[in-house]
């Protein structure tokens, strides 16, 4: 498989310098998840507060696709409505799994996740954060 394609400039910055990124003990972690397929292991914490996602942390050990999404999810996603977020989810995944582009001007930075689709196996890369951020939602119960 050509990975040329997937590695883009916007990807690889995210990749080198991920945004909201710390280590997480074991014991803080509201969603700890692997993906066996590639080896990509997620931690993640949230906060929300009055409704919105105040806070994303993550710690991701993974390749670019995975560690960027990440980046990228957090970068995105705090600062929104809990139901903001929820679409985003919702449509990024589906996005992600075939579906509907989103518009490119609501994607930013995430627009080089685009490419993944072709990709089948790495697409679980792209969307793991996403799935995590989701399970955190739901512990929260917000
Ligand atoms: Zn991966």
């Amino acid at each position: 498989m050509q990975l040329d394609d997937l590695y883009q400039e916007i990807i690889l910055d995210h990749y080198k310098s991920p945004r909201n990124f710390r280590q997480i003990p074991d014991d803080e972690a509201m969603v700890d998840e692997e993906n066996p397929t590639c080896g990509d292991h997620i931690k993640l914490i949230a906060a929300v507060e009055d409704g919105v996602l105040s806070d994303v942390k993550i710690q991701c050990e993974g390749c670019a696709i995975c560690t960027a999404s990440s980046s990228m999810m957090t970068e995105k996603m705090i600062g929104l409505k809990v139901a903001e977020v929820r679409g985003w989810i919702r449509d990024f995944t589906e996005m992600m799994r075939g579906g509907p582009d989103l518009p490119e001007e609501d994607l930013d930075d995430l627009m080089a996740l685009r490419g993944v689709k072709k990709y089948p196996l790495r697409i679980k890369c792209a969307t793991m954060a996403w799935h995590a951020l989701e399970d955190a939602l739901k512990q929260l119960g917000a």
